[in-house]
């Protein structure tokens, strides 16, 4: 018997069903409706980007980028680097004339594929790929020649060899260059993304600032567990444009935290920090660095590496023995250059103007190279070690960097998957509306009035259920009563005959008669009252 394999999402992804999924439709509600108020508008990037966008703007020393972003190639021309990587990093085929068929088969292999994937247009017909494609075969002919002749006659060997070893080397030349499909990666987060849009699209010329929101999954291979998955999604927001006023920074905080008050996200608490510019940051950098060099002995080996890759990342470190050292490190804010330290105080006050609580956290700096001056964070409760719920942070230069114009920028990332964990924590979810009607019908005659009336109380908005099966009406209020409906409709032939509907409340299985007109004022009364 052949062995049925059970499918299974993938490790760090998971199925969002009903009815959480109604909670996660509320909580993107939720910050549409908030974003909006704020005059931000929807931006939907690709989940796909070139992998260099993300290495340039998040940083090629980070963790996301150095180890986290699921990569491909476009096209499916896998195979093809696979071998090229086979033909180049394997210094066993020189020397060795006995390869020479395995190397044929390979060459045979790459020279059909792509030759098949510059017909489909996969690939571009290069001069290069179109040289490629016609002289690597006869090569691979001449290397299985020089295996037979090596094998048969081993007095000329050396000579053999070397024309062996040249024929290698020229079809390594020939495959060098060749551009096999772009790179590209899962987006690991969204600013770099709606950065390029804002490039490619030239929205330096709109008016005014440009606010961006931007919601979907994001993918990063980390380890799962509690609030950490692979697949994750985000509610991103970005602000683009000329200016860096510290207004903006508090606006968007602001935003924040009354889409966090909305939707009921408990013990919220928000951290803020100044990491500075490129004109003070990099002293700092330094002077952490001779500092951290000095208790180096004393540090994990994360830490350690870190000294020399991205000193600044030490300062988010989590291992316990590190702690006491780490509280002894200088500071950032006291080595902020004037305009930066200008900016913070000014964001404080302007904080402050709002009525926003805040704790000013030395420590906070992200992982990501972008961040410059303003760098935020908010925590949440019950969510064990995962407690950051939104990540954000200035990134002036960063447009500049992808190759636009001078741009400001600021921008925050709530992480959708843990808010709503401790949302559903703290029992502040909101209790839903299931299905408002079921319709119990039963007799062939009252099947047409069933589907007539389940549509016209669908066109009033009313959620209805109607069974596509007979059934005896004891059945049918039993199911009624399991799916969670707040009515049932009951029609059965009597009811067709004298044109009223009996409408019973399952919850206290009052029952009323009502002619349509009745029924639809009296449902949509009560789904108006409900739902306000
Ligand atoms: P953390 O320190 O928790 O790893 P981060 O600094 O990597 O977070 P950001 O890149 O700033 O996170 O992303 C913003 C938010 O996205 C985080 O605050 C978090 O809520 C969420 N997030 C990040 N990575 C994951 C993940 N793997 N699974 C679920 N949520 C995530
Ligand atoms: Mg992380």
């Amino acid at each position: 018997m052949a062995e049925t394999k059970q499918f299974r999402a993938i490790k760090g992804t998971r199925d969002i069903l009903p009815p959480d999924s109604a909670v996660w439709d509320w909580f993107e509600r939720t910050a549409r409706e908030v974003f909006e108020s704020y005059n931000f508008g929807e931006i939907r990037t690709p989940i796909f980007e070139e992998t260099r966008l993300f290495a340039r703007s998040v940083g090629q020393e980070t963790d996301i980028v150095s180890k986290e972003m699921y990569r491909f190639e476009l096209h499916g021309s896998s195979l093809l680097s696979a071998i090229r990587v086979e033909l180049f990093e394997r210094e066993a085929w020189f020397h060795n004339p006995q390869a020479g068929s395995t190397l044929d088969w390979l060459i045979r292999v790459f020279a059909g594929e792509l030759r098949d994937m510059m017909q489909r247009g996969d690939l571009a017909r290069t001069p290069e790929s179109v040289e490629a494609a016609e002289k690597l075969e006869p090569l691979g002919q001449a290397l299985i020649r020089d295996q037979k002749e090596f094998e048969a006659k081993k007095d000329h060997a050396d000579l053999l060899e070397d024309r062996f070893n040249a024929n290698v080397q020229s079809v390594r030349h020939l495959i060098r260059h060749l551009d096999l499909g772009e790179q590209v990666a899962l987006r690991p987060e969204a600013t770099a993304s709606v950065c390029r849009a804002y490039i490619e699209n030239g929205m330096h010329t709109r008016p005014g600032n440009v606010k961006l929101y931007n919601i979907g999954p994001m993918f990063r291979r980390e380890r799962p567990q509690k609030g950490r998955y692979r697949q994750f999604y985000q509610v991103d927001v970005e602000v683009l444009g000329q200016s860096d006023a510290p207004g903006i920074d508090a606006e968007v905080i602001e935003m924040l935290m009354e889409f966090f008050r909305r939707v009921g996200l408990k013990k919220t608490k928000l951290h803020v920090n100044s990491i500075g510019d490129k004109n003070c940051r990099p002293a700092y950098v330094e002077l952490l660095r001779e500092k951290l060099r000095q208790v180096k002995d004393r540090l994990g080996a994360d830490s350690q590496r870190r000294i020399e890759t991205n000193p600044l990342r030490v300062l988010d470190s989590k291992v316990p023995e590190e702690q006491e050292i780490i509280a002894t490190l200088p500071r950032i804010s006291e080595h902020l250059c004037d305009a930066c330290r200008e900016h913070f105080s000014q964001l404080k006050r302007e904080l402050a103007l709002r009525g926003i609580q805040y704790e000013e956290n030395w420590r906070l700096v992200r992982g990501l190279d972008y961040y410059t001056r303003t760098t935020f964070e908010v925590t949440a409760e019950g969510l064990g070690s995962q407690n950051a719920v939104c990540g954000g942070g200035r990134y002036d230069g960063l447009v500049e960097l992808l190759g636009g114009p001078p741009t400001k920028g600021i921008g925050f990332a709530i992480g959708t998957d843990r808010a709503i964990l401790s949302i559903q924590e703290a029992g502040s979810a909101p209790k839903l509306p299931g299905s408002g009607v079921y319709v119990a019908w039963m007799g062939q005659a009252a099947y047409p009035a069933a589907i007539g009336i389940a549509r016209k109380l669908r066109e009033a908005g009313v959620s209805v259920e109607l069974p596509a099966e007979e059934m005896k009406f004891k059945k049918s209020l039993g199911l009624a009563d399991k799916l969670g409906a707040r009515y049932a409709l009951i029609l059965g032939e009597d009811e067709v005959a004298s044109k009223t509907y009996t409408l019973k409340r399952l919850a206290d299985a009052e029952q009323m008669k009502l002619r349509e007109a009745e029924l639809l004022e009296y449902l949509e009364s009560e789904r108006r009252g409900t739902r306000a």
